[in-house]
């Protein structure tokens, strides 16, 4: 067998992630239809550096690492397809960050369960919130999706405590999912209004193709990702930086 400590791989990813370390040289992390990887780029931050573009953050690229034989991964090559990020308004680039960092945090343990349809669907929310006059809907289903692939996604479907499909009046964070009018008085769980309990059973249960159907006030947006941070929160300890600049919106 031929000694070769320099094989190629080929991945195709969206950065999540650009810091900096010493020199002009920085550590990526992105995601792909695998999951979550990081990689060792030398002298992407020099100017001009033909690799710089493609490792931006939030940039689609097709990248050409090498492995080392204690595992590392360093970069060979970055070409960029498609930069998923947008400074048109201050909605969208906080939206596209914040669905970055909450991908960052969910997904990046090692071992992780990945699954390419999340990676696409995170793809078209990031597409959305850049192209789309409704960055905050995107967002609300990117966050709402996550969930689901990261095992705490919300049950939407009937009642978490009775299994009652109709009447339904609340959404209960502590229970996991709705609650109808009974056991949510039971409960001493306050309603939920009628817009924002449709908007959670349609980001639960959506599918790829169906986003562009969404259109849902800023305001329940706005509203719904808060409850989803804290519900995150609760679950796994996770933090969103994000969130801080989503309230001043
Ligand atoms: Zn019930």
């Amino acid at each position: 067998m031929a000694w070769n400590n320099a094989e190629k791989i080929k991945k195709r990813g969206i950065v999540l992630r650009n810091v900096p370390t010493k020199g002009n040289d920085a550590m990526i992390t992105a995601i792909g239809e695998g999951g979550v990887f990081s990689f060792f780029a030398r002298g992407v931050r020099k100017l001009p550096s033909k690799n710089g573009a493609g490792c931006t953050e939030l940039c689609l690229s097709n990248f050409v690492l090498s492995e080392s034989l204690d595992g590392l991964l360093t970069l060979s090559e970055a070409a960029s397809e498609a930069l998923l990020y947008s400074d048109k308004s201050l909605e969208s680039s906080i939206c596209a960050s914040l669905l970055a960092e909450a991908a960052l945090k969910l997904f990046s343990e090692p071992g992780e369960e990945n699954n390419p349809k999340m990676f696409h669907f995170f793809e078209s929310c990031l597409r959305g919130i850049k192209d789309s006059d409704k960055p905050l809907a995107y967002a609300f289903l990117g966050m709402c999706k996550m969930l689901v692939y990261a095992g705490i996604g919300l049950d939407v479907g009937e009642c978490v405590i009775c299994g009652k499909k109709t009447g339904i009046i609340a959404i209960s964070y502590p229970d996991g999912g709705f609650v109808c009018q009974d056991c949510a008085s039971d409960l001493g769980a306050s309603k939920t209004p009628v817009m924002q309990l449709k908007m959670l059973r349609f980001g639960f249960k959506c599918e790829e193709q169906d986003l562009p159907r969404a259109d849902f006030p800023a305001p329940d947006c706005i509203a719904l990702l808060i409850q989803l941070a804290d519900y995150l929160n609760a679950q796994t300890g996770i933090n969103l930086s994000g969130m801080k600049l989503l309230r001043t919106i």
